[in-house]
C-alpha cells in the first residue's frame, strides 16, 4: 500500500510556497544562494519543524519568518520556487497548485515577486515531469490596499500566462483582518475569470463562516469548523474542502488525525481533496498525507485514487490537462490492477 501511495499520480491544490520547501531544500537554498553552511542552520531547522503539543494556530504564523528571509531575492525566490517544483516531483504529484503572498522589500516589488515566481515556474515544469498553476494569495492581514494591486497584478499576469495564473487564494492569520472588507477584491477577480480558493472556518467564526459562504468560491481551505450545514451547504454547491491532515493537527485545530473531519465528509460523500497545505513546515508529503489517511480511516487503493479523481475535477486545469491527468491515473492503476 505504502509503495502504491508514493508512485501513485497525485494531485496536490492546497501548497504555499514558503510553507513548501522541506528542510534539506531549505539548507540547499541557504547554501547555494547565500553560502550559509548548513551547520549554522541546525538548530534554526529543527526548530521550524518542531511543535509542541497543544501548539496554537497563531504561533504557527511566526514560524514562516525564517523561509521568508531566504526567498526575500530574486535569486533566493527563484531557486526556493524551483526546489518546491522539484519536491513535489519527487513525490509523483502530476499536478501542482502552488499560492504565494507577493511581497515587496528593498529587493523587490510585488510584481517582481510574482514575475519571478512564474519564471521559475516555467524553468522548473522543463526540468520535471509535472504540471504547476499559480495562486497569488491575499493575506487577510495586510491592508486592503495590497490585496488590491496583487488582484491587479494577477489579471495582468493572467493575460500573459493564462495557463499558469488562474487563481486568487485568501489566506493569513484568520484571527486578523475582515473578510468583508476583501470582498470587493475577491469579487473583482472573481469577474474577471480568476478561480478563488478561499480559507474558510479554520477557527470558530460563525459570522464570517456565513459571510464567505454567502460570497461564495471555488474551493474552501480547511473547512475544519463548518457546522453539517456548512457542510451540506458545500455539497449542494459542489466546492471540495481541502483537507490537510497533517497541518491541522500539528498546528492545533484538530485534536487528531482520528478527530479530522475527512472521516465525516467521506461518509457524508461532501466534495473533498487531500492536501499539504505546508509540507515543509509541517515536514510531510502529500504520499504521507495518504499513508496517514489510509492508517487512520482505512482508506482502500480504491478511495485513494477516487480521492485523486475528486482532486483532478476540482483542479483549475484546462480540460485537456483534466483528461491527461485521467488518462495517466488510469493507466497506473490498471498497472497495479493485480
Ligand atoms: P507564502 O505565501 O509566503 O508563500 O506562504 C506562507 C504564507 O501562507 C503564510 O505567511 C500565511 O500567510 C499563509 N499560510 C500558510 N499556511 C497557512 C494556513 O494553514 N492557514 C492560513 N490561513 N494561511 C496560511
Amino acid at each position: 500500500m505504502i509503495k502504491f501511495l508514493r508512485e501513485l499520480p497525485k494531485v496536490e491544490l492546497h501548497a504555499h510556497l514558503n510553507g513548501s520547501l522541506c528542510i534539506d531544500s531549505i539548507r540547499e537554498l541557504a547554501e547555494n544562494v547565500y553560502g550559509k553552511q548548513a551547520e549554522e542552520f541546525t538548530a534554526m531547522c529543527e526548530r521550524f519543524i518542531t511543535f509542541e503539543k497543544g501548539a496554537k494556530l497563531n504561533e504557527c504564523f511566526e514560524k514562516f519568518g525564517f523561509v521568508h528571509e531566504l526567498t526575500s531575492t530574486r535569486k533566493g525566490l527563484q531557486y526556493a520556487t524551483e526546489l518546491a517544483v522539484r519536491d513535489f516531483a519527487k513525490d509523483n504529484v502530476m499536478y501542482l497548485e502552488l499560492r504565494t503572498t507577493p511581497k515587496s522589500n528593498a529587493n523587490m516589488s510585488r510584481r517582481d515577486y510574482l514575475e519571478t515566481v512564474v519564471e521559475s515556474i516555467k524553468n522548473a515544469c522543463n526540468q520535471y515531469a509535472i504540471t504547476v498553476k499559480l495562486l497569488p494569495s491575499i493575506n487577510r492581514s495586510e491592508p486592503v490596499e495590497v490585496a488590491e494591486e496583487t488582484v491587479a497584478l494577477s489579471l495582468e499576469l493572467c493575460q500573459n500566462d493564462p495557463d499558469i495564473v488562474v487563481g486568487i487564494d485568501f489566506s493569513g492569520n484568520p484571527s486578523q483582518g475582515k473578510f468583508s472588507d476583501f470582498m470587493p477584491a475577491l469579487e473583482l477577480a472573481r469577474k474577471h475569470g480568476l478561480k478563488l480558493a478561499v480559507h474558510c472556518a479554520e477557527i470558530d467564526n460563525p459570522t464570517e463562516i456565513r459571510e464567505m459562504l454567502k460570497f461564495g468560491m471555488s474551493r474552501c481551505g480547511h473547512g475544519t469548523f463548518l457546522s453539517s450545514s456548512g457542510f451540506a451547504h458545500m455539497k449542494d454547491h459542489n466546492i471540495p474542502i481541502e483537507c490537510c491532515l497533517t497541518s491541522n493537527v500539528k498546528s492545533g485545530t484538530v485534536s487528531t488525525v482520528s478527530a479530522h473531519h475527512l472521516k465525516e465528509l467521506m461518509e457524508a460523500d461532501v466534495p473533498k481533496v487531500l492536501c499539504t497545505d505546508d509540507c515543509g513546515v509541517f515536514d510531510t508529503t502529500l504520499s504521507d498525507e495518504f499513508i496517514l489517511a489510509n492508517e487512520t480511516f482505512g482508506l482502500t487503493k480504491s478511495q485513494c485514487i477516487g480521492l485523486t479523481m475528486e482532486a483532478i475535477q476540482h483542479s483549475f486545469a484546462t480540460p485537456q490537462e483534466k483528461l491527461k491527468m485521467k488518462m495517466q491515473l488510469y493507466s497506473y492503476t490498471r498497472r497495479h490492477e493485480n
